[in-house]
């Protein structure tokens, strides 16, 4: 982001003219859906701890609100600045619009290496930058509801709802001001594992299409699949866990300080449990160490997961990669000409606009739960047992025989919160895939499942334009 000359909403707005080719709506109301409608640059004082003040640099973006409120998580990053946080706000709108969260794009940022802070000096910055945002009517669960990235987490929001609920008193829906909030001040279940188990739920639908593996050369379905994962952070951890539960072989993982790999399959709990207790993956028992981490991308495997960093596949190492499917679990892993030579070696690249909305995705459920003051599954989950037990009951009345202890309890069971996050976040995941590949498989023109998201995205967006009605 150093490189003045690079624009990350310029590489956006590329993005976006390559789908809109393949769609019919008018030059004018494209223009209108690319641009930032709000864009909200602040500074403001803050005295350290040390008696100083300093002035801090802030953004918060709308960048549409075709759906509101608008949705985007806040950064806190020495690399911030307003063209970036366009850029995001921007891809919240498609990626909202992907995967049916009924939400605008939006995008805060603020300016800071939060290391370089004491956690006094981040909850002043954290507060401050909220009464920014109610001063201008840039925050409430009906405008715009942030939520964690990069540099922030279930702490600061906890401080945003607490700041704002104090500006606000009465306001009966406060706690949806903001999403990503701890369990204890109005959370999900489910929020932590949800971008890593939505990525596996949408490479697994990706699979369970014969028309789509066939043109790879892999067979339908999960089971068997070889699998390795860049990072072992919140993402890579999940869909590592995800997969092997749903019968992959997650044959590598890489980290920053190396990486390793078991033809058999790596369980990521204790290669964690590992790393804790030592400090680092390499020397995890019953597998070998790589040479660099970096040759981890280049294995031969079916499915590679990088979900770290963006950049990771460039033109470097490219022309090394052996994977069938990338699923991009980070934001950005693959350079645009990296992106170009697999798409063209017929690799299926899986794009992070959709397959990383897990998070977005739980978060609106977290909204929903917020606006209905009430947990979900508690009202139906006693009466579901019951039901459940009757019937049971009376089936082996019926045939005069039990089932196992362990049957029972499957079968007996109601839906708590998480198994309701889950569910719905698999039906939200399962459904933007068939949506993408329906539109892909459609048009032969269309070059790649990227821009049949993008065009899956526009056409939302221009629908949902439309029929608001454009005011004179
Ligand atoms: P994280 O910080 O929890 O994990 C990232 C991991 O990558 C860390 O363990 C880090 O040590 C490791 N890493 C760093 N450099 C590496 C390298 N060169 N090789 C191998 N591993 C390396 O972050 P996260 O929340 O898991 O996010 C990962 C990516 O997913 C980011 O691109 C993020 O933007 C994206 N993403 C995250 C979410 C979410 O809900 N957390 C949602 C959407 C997208």
């Amino acid at each position: 982001m150093s490189n003045t000359n690079y624009s990350f909403f310029q590489n956006v707005e590329t993005s976006f003219d390559k789908a809109a080719k393949f769609t019919k709506w008018d030059k004018g109301l494209l223009e209108q859906i690319k641009a930032c409608n709000s864009i909200y640059s602040m500074r403001f004082p803050v005295r350290m701890d040390d008696g100083r003040i300093e002035v801090i640099e802030a953004y918060r973006v709308q960048h549409s609100q075709h759906k509101t409120p608008c949705k985007g998580g806040i950064r806190f990053s020495d690399e911030v600045n307003q063209d970036e946080v366009m850029a995001l706000a921007s891809l919240m709108t498609y990626k909202c619009a992907i995967v049916n969260v009924p939400f605008g794009g939006g995008k805060g940022g603020i300016k800071i290496n939060p290391r370089n802070y004491s956690v006094y000096e981040l909850e002043k910055i954290t507060r401050r930058y909220t009464s920014e945002l109610v001063k201008k009517n840039f925050i409430g669960p009906g405008i715009d509801v942030p939520a964690p990235d990069y540099g922030t987490g279930e702490r600061e929001m906890a401080w945003i709802v607490d700041t704002y609920a104090s500006l606000k008193p009465g306001e009966i829906d406060a706690a949806g001001c903001v999403t990503g909030k701890p369990v204890t001040q109005g959370g999900v279940r489910g929020r932590k594992e949800a971008t890593g188990l939505g990525v596996f739920y949408g490479i697994r639908e990706v699979c369970n299409m014969p028309a789509v593996m066939e043109k790879l050369g892999l067979s339908v379905g999960i089971a068997g699949k070889k699998v390795v994962v860049q990072g072992l952070g919140n993402v890579g951890y999940h869909s590592a866990k995800f997969f092997r539960e749903g019968g992959a072989i997650v044959v590598a993982i890489a980290e920053y300080e190396g990486a390793v790999f078991n033809a058999e399959g790596i369980n990521e709990e204790a290669l964690f449990q590992h790393r804790k207790a030592t400090g680092s993956i390499l020397n995890f028992p019953g597998a070998i160490n790589l040479a660099k981490t970096g040759d981890a991308l280049e294995l031969e495997c079916d499915i590679l997961v990088p979900a770290a960093l963006e950049n990771v596949i460039n033109k470097d190492n490219v022309p090394k990669v052996k994977a069938k499917i990338i699923a991009e679990a980070a934001n950005g892993p693959l350079t645009p000409d990296a992106d170009e030579i697999l798409t063209a070696k017929n690799v299926l690249i899986v794009p992070d606009m959709y397959l990383n909305a897990g998070g977005v995705t739980v978060s609106y459920f977290e909204w929903l739960k917020n606006l209905s003051h009430v947990r979900y599954g508690r009202m139906e989950k006693r009466f579901t047992e019951n039901m459940n037990a009757h019937i049971l009951g009376q089936m082996e009345n019926l045939t005069g025989k039990k089932v196992t202890d362990s049957e029972r309890n499957f079968i007996l069971h109601g839906a708590d919160e998480v198994d309701l996050v889950h569910s719905g976040l698999e039906e939200s995941m399962i459904s933007a895939t068939r949506e993408i590949m329906d539109i892909w498989h459609a048009n032969p023109e269309i070059p790649d499942m990227r821009t049949a998201a993008y065009v899956n995205a526009i056409n939302k967006v221009a629908t949902s334009y439309a029929e608001l009605g454009i005011f004179p």
